[in-house]
C-alpha cells in the first residue's frame, strides 16, 4: 500500500489511520503501546531509526506494520532461527504473507521463497544475516521491491557486547547497497556504548532513537533469604505458580539435574537443560518447554537466549547471577506477554563467597576481575536493599525513577522494618577483628553467641572480650547482619581462605562510630505469600489475575486443552494459536457472537475466521 510521503505527524494522519486499521484487523489489537505509533509512522514514511525497548516491549509491530503499509516486502534480519520460525508461524496464522529464508530450508523450499519474493507475493521475509550477505541473496534483493530492512537484535554488531556475531558486521553493506530503503534497528540492550556502535555500523547517524523505559511493570521482583533453597523453591511453585511455565536457574550442571529430579518427584513437570546434555536431549527439552503448557525448565545460563515464549510465568534463581545485567536479562524472560509474572531469587552469604571465588579463580586479567567484583557487589547490594528493587534496578541502568514505591516488588509490598544497627555491627566487626580475620560466618556467630564449641576453645576465642556479647540476636539474625555488612561493603568474603570474612577500609568508620548502619529487621513469616490476592485495583498488570475469581476456571482449562490439540495438529507452539492473554480475554468476555469474540484482544480477522465458531461452541458448552 503506497503512502503519501508528506503524511503529517498528526494522529489522524492517513498513515496512522491505516496502521490502526491493520493493527486491529490483522493483530486483533486496539491501540498502540508507547512509542510504537510514532515509530510506525516514521518508518512507514521512509525514515531510518534505532529502537530500544525491553523484552516484551512490542518491538515486532514496529517493523511488521510498516512492512504491510509500505510497498514491497520487509526484510527482517534475525540471528535466532527458532525465533524466526515461530514469528513467521504467528504471522501466517494472522493471514500475513510471511516466509523465512535460512539454512533449515531445502533447496526447493528456498527457491520457492525466492520466487515469491521476486513476484511480489511476500509482505515479510525473515533472513539469517549470513544468508542475507551472500552474493546470491544480495542480487535477489536487488531484483525485488523492498519495503524496509529491520535489523533485530541489533546489539549483535557490538564487539564489546555480550552477544557479538561477526556476521552482523557485514550488515553495514545494506546502507551502501540500498541507500533508499529505510533501516530500523531494534534491541533490548540499552547501554550507551552498544548504542553508539549500532549507530556507527548500521550507518544510523542522525536517525532518531526511540528509547523506551526498561521497566517491566508486570514482573514482581522478590529476593528471599536462602535457608533450604530446594524446599523454598517447591513451596514457591506450589503456593504461587502451580501449573505455570517457569525457568529455574542454577549455577552448576549437577545442581540442575538435582533440582529437576527433586521437582519431578514432587509432581512438577520439570526438565533439565545444560551444556553437558546431548544436543538431541537439549533440543527435545527446549521444544517441550516451548510447545507444552506448564513445563518448568531447570537450567544453567546456557538456556534462554532466543527463547521467545511469551507465557513464562516465573523465573527463579537458586544461585546468584554474576551481575545486575545478567539478573535483568534472565528475569526478563518472564512475562513477555505483559501478564503478571514473578522473578524470585533465594540468596545467602554462601552465594557471595561462591561467586567471589569464581572470579578470583578465573583466568581473567586483574582489570577484568576488578570490574567483575564491582558488578557482583552491585547485585549483592540490590539483593540486600531495603528499598524498591525496581527503583534500584532501573537506577543501575541510568533511568531516573520518581516514585519511591513501585507497588510490585517484595520491599514495596511488605516494607522491611529497619533499625539502627550501629551497635550490633560494631560487635560483629570487632569479633571479626579480634579473631584475626580468618574465620567464616559459623565460627563468628558461635563466638558472638558464646557457644564454647571445640573450635572456639581450640583457638582460645572463649577468652575474648567479644565472646558471648551478641546474645540479643539469634543465629539467623546474625547471619542477616553479616550479609548486610558484606552488601554494604564493610566486610568482604575472602576467597583465598575459603569463606573467611575480612574487614574493609570502611569498617573502621563503623567501629569508631562515625558511620551509621541501618539494618533490615528479619521478620520471618511477613514476607509476601499469597500475593495473588493482593493485586492492586486498577493496576493493568494485575487486572487479569484479580479478575480470575469471577470467571469459570473450567472454561479456561477447556480452551487450553483445545489450544494444545490445535497446536499439535498444526505443528506450531500453543501461543501461536492463541496467547494466554487472549484465552483469559475470552473467559472474561463470555462472547456469544462472532462480533463479541472479535473484540477480545488478540482475535483478528483470520483467527475469527479459523477458530471463531469452534471457540463460541466451547463457550456455549459452559453456559
Ligand atoms: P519484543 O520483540 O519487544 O520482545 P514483542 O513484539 O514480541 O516484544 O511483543 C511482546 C508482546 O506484547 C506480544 O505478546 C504482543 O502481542 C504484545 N503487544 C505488542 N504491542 C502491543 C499493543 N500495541 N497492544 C497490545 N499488545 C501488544
Ligand atoms: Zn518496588
Amino acid at each position: 500500500m503506497p503512502v503519501p510521503a508528506d503524511a503529517s505527524a498528526r494522529s489522524d494522519a492517513p498513515v496512522t489511520r491505516e496502521a490502526l486499521a491493520l493493527l486491529n484487523s490483522v493483530f486483533g489489537l486496539s491501540a498502540f503501546r508507547g512509542a510504537q505509533e510514532e515509530i510506525v509512522r516514521h518508518v512507514t514514511d521512509g525514515g531510518n531509526c534505532l529502537v530500544l525497548m525491553p523484552t516484551g516491549g512490542g518491538k515486532s509491530l514496529c517493523y511488521q506494520l510498516p512492512s504491510l503499509l509500505r510497498e514491497g516486502c520487509g526484510i527482517v534480519v534475525s540471528p535466532l532461527i527458532a525465533l524466526m520460525r515461530d514469528q513467521v508461524a504467528a504471522l501466517v496464522e494472522a493471514g500475513v504473507n510471511a516466509a523465512v529464508l535460512n539454512s533449515t530450508l531445502s533447496f526447493e523450499e528456498a527457491s520457492e521463497v525466492e520466487r515469491r519474493l521476486i513476484a511480489g507475493d511476500l509482505d515479510l521475509l525473515y533472513v539469517a544475516p549470513e544468508r542475507l550477505l551472500t552474493p546470491r541473496c544480495l542480487s535477489l534483493l536487488a531484483q525485488a521491491n523492498i519495503a524496509l530492512f529491520a535489523i533485530d537484535e541489533a546489539h549483535c554488531v557490538s564487539q564489546w557486547g555480550h552477544d557479538f556475531r561477526p556476521e552482523y558486521v557485514g550488515l553495514s553493506a545494506l546502507a551502501e547497497r540500498f541507500p533508499d530503503v529505510p533501516r530500523i534497528a531494534l534491541t533490548a540492550t540499552a547501554d550507551a556504548m552498544t548504542r553508539k556502535e549500532i549507530v556507527e555500523r548500521l550507518a544510523l547517524a542522525g536517525a532518531p532513537q526511540f528509547v523506551a523505559s526498561f521497566d517491566r511493570p508486570n514482573i514482581r521482583y522478590e529476593i528471599v533469604e536462602k535457608q533450604n533453597g530446594p524446599a523454598q523453591l517447591k513451596a514457591f511453585i506450589a503456593e504461587r505458580h502451580a501449573g505455570d511455565a517457569g525457568i529455574i536457574y542454577c549455577l552448576s550442571r549437577a545442581k540442575v539435574e538435582d533440582i529437576a529430579a527433586g521437582l519431578s518427584e514432587a509432581g512438577i513437570p520439570a526438565l533439565p537443560y545444560h551444556a553437558g546434555l546431548d544436543a538431541a536431549v537439549r533440543a527435545r527439552h527446549q521444544d517441550r518447554f516451548i510447545n507444552e503448557d506448564g513445563i518448568v525448565m531447570v537450567a544453567t545460563i546456557a538456556f534462554g537466549m532466543g527463547i521467545d515464549k511469551p507465557d513464562v510465568r516465573f523465573v527463579a534463581h537458586l544461585d546468584l547471577p554474576k551481575s545486575i545485567e545478567a539478573y535483568y536479562q534472565e528475569t526478563g524472560r518472564a512475562g513477555r506477554d505483559g501478564k503478571p509474572a514473578t522473578a524470585w531469587m533465594a540468596f545467602g552469604l554462601s552465594d557471595i563467597v561462591q561467586q567471589r571465588r569464581m572470579i578470583d579463580e578465573s583466568t581473567g586479567s586483574d582489570a577484568f576481575k576488578r570490574v567483575s567484583i564491582g558488578k557482583l557487589d552491585a547485585l549483592v547490594a540490590l539483593a540486600e536493599s531495603v528499598h524498591c528493587r525496581r527503583g534500584r534496578l532501573l537506577d543501575y541502568f541510568g533511568e531516573t525513577v520518581h516514585a519511591a514505591s513501585c507497588g510490585n516488588c517484595d520491599n514495596c509490598l511488605s516494607p522491611p522494618l529497619v533499625y539502627d544497627g550501629k551497635i550490633v555491627a560494631q560487635k560483629l566487626l570487632s569479633c571479626v577483628y579480634r579473631t584475626g580475620q580468618r574465620f567464616g560466618a559459623m565460627h563468628l556467630i558461635d563466638v558472638l553467641l558464646g557457644r564454647p564449641t571445640e573450635r572456639v576453645r581450640e583457638f582460645g576465642h572463649d577468652k575474648l572480650s567479644v565472646f558471648g556479647v551478641g546474645r540479643e540476636l539469634n543465629e539467623k539474625q546474625w547471619r542477616a547482619v553479616l550479609r548486610q555488612l558484606v552488601a554494604m561493603g564493610h566486610l568482604r568474603a575472602d576467597s583465598e581462605a575459603y569463606g573467611a570474612l575480612k574487614l574493609t577500609e570502611t569498617a573502621r568508620g563503623v567501629l569508631k562510630g562515625e558511620t551509621g548502619v541501618m539494618l533490615r529487621e528479619q521478620t520471618p513469616g511477613t514476607r509476601i505469600r499469597a500475593t495473588r490476592t493482593k493485586s492492586r485495583r486498577g493496576d493493568p498488570a494485575h487486572a487479569s489475575t484479580a479478575a480470575q475469581g469471577d470467571v469459570d476456571p473450567e472454561l479456561r482449562t477447556r480452551l487450553r486443552t483445545w489450544r494444545s490439540n490445535v497446536a499439535r495438529e498444526r505443528g506450531v507452539p500453543a501461543y501461536v494459536v492463541l496467547h494466554d492473554s487472549t484465552i483469559d480475554g475470552i473467559v472474561r468476555a463470555w462472547p456469544t457472537t462472532l462480533d463479541e469474540l472479535r473484540h477480545v484482544p488478540g482475535i483478528g480477522d483470520k483467527k475469527l475466521e479459523h477458530y471463531g465458531e469452534e471457540l463460541l461452541r466451547l463457550v456455549r458448552e459452559r453456559r
